[in-house]
């Protein structure tokens, strides 16, 4: 039994204990309740280790009373036995947990910190977390100036295992480490990319033997099946563009770089003007507003097809007479491409979700328009793996923006001598 080095320590010690005793017990739940629950355990877990040295005789001392010693006895075992309960709970738990103080030593850690970030007993209680992990992504996050939590992170001491991190500040300046080990979400979607590619590749040949076929059969020939005819081109047309789509995003999601070329804005722009005249047929009024004079550095081919793609939700969730602003603008930290349009406008409670796949507002509306409904989610990846971010504003029946934000590491001076148009 180890003893409490101040008077205070024991009530606090219990009233921690109701805490992470109501929190442990939903923590089965929620995530974020098994979090505070963790602090609260190992709040208790660090009383304990603090007070190892000391001596009995900084107990508070037993009541003289022999009744009243005895009941005061039976309570310190019974909260001695809890503690031990769950300072093994802590201990065991699937998750690696460090507790680290103000200046990142490490206090304590269960088991689980041992196997997924290779700490060991005893020498590493009291070093400086990032300097024992020094080398990894997971120092470097440690050194950094925001914690974001991390995903999918190689674990230090498991390079197998894939790891989530948060950082939870808790007492005073002290922090706790939790790495959750995801290697078998990583796993189940590392399937379904898998699954999803593979079906895309495999509908694909037959698709264009399909639609080779219709392409050949005449209408003229048989004018009673005209309808039909057209119908089935319109259909096998659709799949194929969705095949496709999907093996872009397949494409997209393996990918964690891309290459760092020049991209002309200038010849892009022109580009994707006149892509937004041709689709409009004269139906709206398309104005393109340049000012930013800056180049951007990434893939020209996945750039145009994100920046197209804006252009032509663009042009069809507007209805004609409409217009829709093609624009280049610097802005603090960087530049934006925005498209913006005078069109259907899209009520806010669906905003979040749109760059989901297959997320329409209207299904019908984007059938009829001939859309796929994973235009949005890849322009998503390709703004992802360019360090840029969506913002969607609208409002219904007044209108959308669409901004694509690069930052300032992705603009170049714009080249001399024009260029070719992309
Ligand atoms: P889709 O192929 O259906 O257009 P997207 O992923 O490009 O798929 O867009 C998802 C949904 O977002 C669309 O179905 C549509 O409901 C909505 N949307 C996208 N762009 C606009 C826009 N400019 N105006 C109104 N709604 C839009």
């Amino acid at each position: 039994m180890k003893p409490f080095d101040r008077p205070w320590t024991l009530p606090a010690a219990l009233a921690l204990l109701l805490v992470a005793g109501g929190l442990l017990g939903q923590a089965t739940g929620g995530r974020p309740s098994l979090g505070v629950a963790i602090v609260a355990v190992l709040e208790v877990v660090a009383l304990l280790t603090r007070s190892r040295h000391l001596s009995l005789a900084m107990m508070p001392t037993p009541p003289a009373n022999p009744l009243q010693h005895d009941r005061f006895m039976t309570r310190s075992l019974r909260l001695a036995s809890s503690l031990h309960d769950l300072r093994t709970a802590a201990g065991s738990l699937p998750d690696a947990v460090v507790l680290l103080d103000n200046e990142q030593r490490v206090r304590w850690f269960n088991h689980a910190a041992e196997s997924l970030l290779g700490l060991r007993r005893p020498h590493d209680r009291g070093a400086v977390l990032s300097d024992k992990l020094q080398g990894s992504t997971l120092a470097e996050w440690l050194d950094g100036e925001t914690h974001e939590p991390l995903n999918d992170l190689a674990a230090p001491g498991k390079p197998d295992s894939h790891l989530n991190v948060t950082l939870l500040p808790f007492g005073r300046a002290q922090r706790l480490l939790l790495a959750r080990d995801i290697s078998h979400l990583t796993r189940l979607e590392q399937i379904r990319r898998d699954f999803v590619a593979n079906v895309s590749h495999e509908l694909r040949t037959p698709l264009t033997v399909i639609h080779g076929y219709l392409e050949l059969l005449d209408p003229e020939d048989v004018p009673e099946l005209a309808p039909v005819l057209g119908e089935m081109r319109a259909q096998s047309k659709r799949m194929g563009q969705i095949v496709e789509d999907l093996l872009t995003l397949s494409r997209l999601e393996t990918q964690d770089h891309i290459s760092d070329e020049r991209v002309p804005m200038a010849a892009l722009l022109a580009t994707l003007r006149r892509e937004a005249e041709a689709l409009s047929q004269g139906r709206h009024r398309i104005v393109l507003e340049s000012t930013a004079e800056a180049d951007l550095l990434g893939s020209p081919k996945d750039l145009h097809s994100a920046l197209s793609n804006l252009v032509s939700n663009a042009v069809r969730y507007t209805p004609s007479g409409g217009a829709i602003t093609i624009r280049w603008r610097r802005e603090a930290g960087g530049a934006v491409y925005e498209v913006a349009d005078t069109g259907y406008g899209i009520p806010s409670s669906h905003l979040v979700r749109l760059t989901e796949r297959f997320y329409r507002v209207s299904s019908s509306r984007s059938r009829e328009s001939g859309g796929t409904g994973l235009g949005l989610s890849i322009v998503k990846h390709v703004l992802n793996l360019h360090q840029a971010r969506l913002t969607i504003e609208s409002a219904p029946g007044v209108g959308s923006t669409f901004a694509c934000h690069f930052g300032r590491d992705r603009l170049l001076d714009p080249a001399t001598g024009g260029g070719e148009e992309i």
